[in-house]
């Protein structure tokens, strides 16, 4: 795939992985473009269909996987999640860096093709804080919030040496300045891209 090398960002739910997409997305307009994932899991409030997730059913989305759509999939807390080719084209034909948000799953899955990406992964302080971060969020019930918790126990033992760099998102501002710093300094064209495009 031609163009600026993707970023990849993984990390627990409820690590503050699209605070700090959003707020990226919102600082550099134009330079950026998220891959919209499939999903099968319920639209939260506030989200809206092709535009944070496309939200479809399992049977569209197994058919899509059969069919060669996806270039990686997973099953996360009782739903599945993937990546279609087309949302990664449909960002790099806009000649945008191309962000995607998956799981640890999906990290593993992406190393097995040919899209090399910058691999950022993003952790909260603890997993007392992630919890309290997930409820206070109040977008799971209690039984998703527990499933996601066992995942990120899982997540936050990963190995390190999967990413290009780990984030603690303690404060968000300190954070935020370790994802940009991150992102314009790692060996990639961003860098480049961006002076290019000012
Ligand atoms: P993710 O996309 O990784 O699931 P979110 O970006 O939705 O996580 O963040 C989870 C919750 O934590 C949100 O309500 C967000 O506002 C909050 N949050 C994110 N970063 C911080 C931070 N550094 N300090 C406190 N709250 C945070
Ligand atoms: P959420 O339901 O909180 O939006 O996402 C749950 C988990 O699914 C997060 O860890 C997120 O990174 C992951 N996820 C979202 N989209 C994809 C995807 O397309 N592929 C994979 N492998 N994981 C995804």
């Amino acid at each position: 795939m031609a163009g600026p090398r993707p970023i990849v960002l993984c990390g627990p739910s409820g690590a503050g992985k699209s605070t700090l997409v959003k707020k990226l997305m919102k600082d550099y307009e134009g330079i950026f473009g998220f891959s919209v994932s499939h999903t099968t899991r319920t639209p939260r409030f506030g989200e809206e269909n092709g535009k944070d997730y496309h939200f479809i059913t399992r049977e569209i989305m197994e058919w899509g996987i059969n069919q060669g759509d996806f270039i990686e999939y997973t099953e996360f807390s009782g739903n599945m999640y993937g990546t279609s080719k087309t949302s990664i084209q449909d960002v790099q034909s806009k000649n945008l860096i191309c962000i995607l948000d998956i799981d640890i799953q999906g990290v593993l899955n992406i190393k097995k093709t040919n899209l090399d990406p910058i691999y950022i992964s993003i952790q909260p302080p603890s997993l007392d804080i992630l919890e309290t971060r997930l409820r206070n969020r109040k977008t799971e019930t209690e039984e998703s919030l527990q499933k996601r918790l066992h995942a990120a126990k899982i997540d936050m033992n990963a190995d390190t040496q999967l990413f290009d760099a780990v984030i603690i998102n303690d404060d968000l501002d300190r954070a935020y300045e370790d994802f940009t710093n991150v992102i314009f300094s790692l060996e990639s064209p961003i860098e480049h891209y961006i002076y290019v495009v000012i």
